[in-house]
């Protein structure tokens, strides 16, 4: 089986430890090639090479590193087929919506490289004779620690944004998805970036990543993952009190109230539900619908669901192919079980839809309440918990009831009442009649509980990846 280097400091390098670790297509469940196994002792020579071309990238005038990184965008077109090969192989993901991933991010890139160019410092009012002023400058060095689930569109955004702003690179991609990773170094690598600007270290979470979070030589992390490791990395991060960027997990509630067009919400939320394996931070995570409503919009939502056509990620008619890892799929199965065994219903799936690789049936579990492990924590799997309520008060305490507070959603007629919902949910944000959906230009994560800190996403996402230094000079004659 093919294995597959590292890029530090602009050279491809196998791991110090010479050693090597499989990935797996969670279609077929077989091998697909060995990446570098990556420790301490390579993370040590990637945050090196960082740091090395800190002086020369993070001084370069913005114009200029905006004009290099702005090749990025056409690179990602260019290399689209074999991220689309990977992320089908490597994540399971199903073509057309991997075809749409990369068009998406080499969307973002542009956006972004573009926007980097309005970055502005500021000049303060001061004395004669006095200048004043707010620079702006890059953090340093920023560690990229990405996840599994959407690999090709994370990756994407989570490096643009610190190198446009200055800030040299070491991107330690889910170990799930290391093939992609290295794809992804191979693209970078005819942007024609100073060596070291850009590194890709492959390996564990729990080893290479540990390395990473803790090493004295980043100065920022910039991590998508879950609560738990965030908090982690957190941790590692305090001894040298680095910023932390992060976007973490998600418990998100949709409310479908009295009033609403129970037709439209059951059927448009039933469609996007299950889109990329329902591995989503934003998939909601409990639908509260109105007692009034509550049968017909279990009947509708299930209706939808046993029409998703489940299957080989690289047929093009395929709307779900399988969860990305076998660790995954087995948690999903554990909330299934607990949901029954709690008391709820399973009104459509529930069980493996295929000997081999690791596909779930698209699950519907009507009946929950919210005390259960499936209301309480976050699914990310195929399986939607439906959840009844009888008042706007009760509803709106319920779905603040987590530890979790990134998306929301309302169904409703009544627009008076569509606002009350915006301000009393403590969310980073809210979708009214319509499921979530994110164009280039909007902004995501936020600062809400457990979900989160600091933001992605247009000036403000690129502004946390700058720091804002003030000079003052006297020129008194
Ligand atoms: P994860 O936390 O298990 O892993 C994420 C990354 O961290 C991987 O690269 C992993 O190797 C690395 N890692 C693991 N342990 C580490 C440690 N101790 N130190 C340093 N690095 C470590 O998350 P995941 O399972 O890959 O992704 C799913 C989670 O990500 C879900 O909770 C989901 O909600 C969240 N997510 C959030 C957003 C968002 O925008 N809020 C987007 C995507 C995913």
């Amino acid at each position: 089986m093919k294995s597959y280097k590292m890029f530090i400091g602009g050279t491809w390098v196998d791991a110090v430890s010479g050693k090597t670790f499989p990935t797996v297509n969670p279609a077929t469940e077989e091998e697909i090639g060995q990446a570098a196994l990556g420790g301490p002792e390579d993370v040590d020579k990637a945050v090196k090479a960082a740091n090395d071309a800190l002086p020369g990238w993070s001084r370069m005038v913005q114009s200029e590193r905006s004009r290099i990184m702005s090749r990025m965008g056409a690179a990602i077109r260019k290399y689209a087929e074999e991220f689309v090969d990977l992320e089908v192989r490597e994540h399971g993901t199903p073509i057309m919506m991997a075809k749409g991933f990369a068009a998406a991010g080499a969307d973002n890139a542009d956006y972004t490289m573009a926007l980097s160019r309005a970055l502005m410092g500021q000049v303060f009012p001061s004395l004669a004779y006095v200048k004043s002023y707010l620079q702006r400058v890059p953090i340093g060095v920023c560690a990229v620690i990405t996840p599994w689930n959407v690999p090709l569109m994370m990756m994407i955004d989570m490096v643009a944004a610190p190198l446009v702003t200055g800030n040299p690179v070491v991107l330690k991609p889910a170990s799930v998805n290391s093939l992609l990773g290295v794809k992804f170094a191979e693209m970078m690598e005819t942007l024609g970036l100073p060596p070291g600007v850009f590194n890709l270290v492959t390996g564990p979470g729990g080893s290479a990543g540990v390395a990473l979070a803790a090493h004295p030589g980043v100065d920022l992390i910039r991590f998508t993952g879950s609560s738990e490791t965030g908090k982690e990395i957190m941790r590692a991060a305090a001894a040298t009190t680095k910023k932390v960027i992060m976007e973490l997990g998600g418990n998100n509630p949709v409310i479908v109230c009295e009033d609403a067009d129970v037709v439209a919400a059951a059927t448009q939320q039933a469609q996007r539900h299950f889109g990329n394996t329902a591995q989503n931070c934003s998939t909601p995570g409990r639908y509260y619908v109105h007692e009034k409503l509550y049968d017909r919009f279990v009947d509708i939502f299930a209706e939808q669901v046993k029409k998703i056509v489940v299957g080989d990620p690289a047929d093009e008619k395929t709307a779900m192919g399988p969860m990305a890892n076998k660790q995954q799929m087995k948690k999903v199965e554990y909330y299934i079980e607990s949901a029954i065994k709690e008391g709820a219903r399973i009104v459509c799936g529930g069980k493996r839809a295929a000997e081999k690789g690791y596909f779930l049936q698209p699950t519907v579990i009507a009946d929950v309440t919210h005390d259960m492990t499936v209301a309480r924590e976050e699914i990310f799997g195929p399986a939607a918990a439906i959840l009844k309520f009888s008042s706007e008060e009760e509803v709106i305490r319920l779905a603040n009831d987590s530890e979790y507070g990134l998306v929301a959603g309302v169904w409703t007629k009544d627009m008076a009442k569509a606002l009350r919902f915006t301000e009393e949910l403590r969310v980073d944000s809210v979708y009214i009649n319509m499921p979530r959906t994110m164009a280039t230009e909007m902004t995501w994560g936020g600062n809400v509980k457990e979900s989160g800190v600091g933001k992605s996403g247009n000036m403000c996402g690129l502004e946390e990846f700058t720091d804002l230094k003030m000079v003052c000079i006297n020129y008194a004659p």
